[in-house]
């Protein structure tokens, strides 16, 4: 009974998020994709794609979502949060629902419907698989000398500064 009750819920929000991606049919703010996070039975975010019309290619319905969310908790720590989407992340939004920390996520479409509708992401997928040399987009190392200096400064600060930067309360 008590996991019917929860597969309920869990609908509930699924559904949410795929009226999300068909709004976003409609106002043709970006492709058909939706993405909301909830908290302790609680929409903290509900955002489609809006990539065409923010002239931002990292504005996918999932790292919207995420934004939305973190500006809501005024926190860039998503744990506890639930993820919905409708469609399976792609690799970078599935590295910002790492980033964020967030614990679950369930998806509608697969990559493979996806794919079928135009949206493939298989590209990047083989392309992480490569070392940076054998990838499309040329990885350059320079300047290295200057850019550990920067992390040798931050080494030098105490726990204490460390936390409060992560945590963004310095
Ligand atoms: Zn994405």
């Amino acid at each position: 009974m008590r996991n019917t009750e929860v597969n309920a819920e869990h609908l509930k929000f699924m559904n949410m998020a795929v009226k999300c991606s068909s709004d976003n049919l409609k106002t043709n703010l970006g492709g058909p994709f939706g993405a909301i996070i909830v908290k302790n039975g609680k929409v903290i975010a509900c955002e489609g794609n809006t990539v065409t019309s923010s002239n931002d290619p990292t504005a996918h319905a999932e790292v919207n979502a995420i934004r939305a969310a973190c500006q809501a908790l005024k926190s860039p720590d998503l744990e506890g949060c639930i993820m919905y989407t409708s469609c399976e992340p792609c690799p970078m939004c599935t590295s910002a629902i790492y980033w964020a920390q967030i614990n679950v996520v369930y998806y509608g479409n697969t990559k493979t419907d996806a794919e079928w509708a135009g949206f493939s992401d298989t590209f990047i997928t083989e392309e992480l698989a490569k070392p940076l040399t054998g990838r499309k987009v040329q990885f350059k190392r320079i300047g290295a000398s200057d850019a550990i200096r920067v992390f040798e400064q931050w080494m030098q600060k105490t726990d204490d500064e460390k936390d409060a930067t992560k945590k963004g309360t310095l």
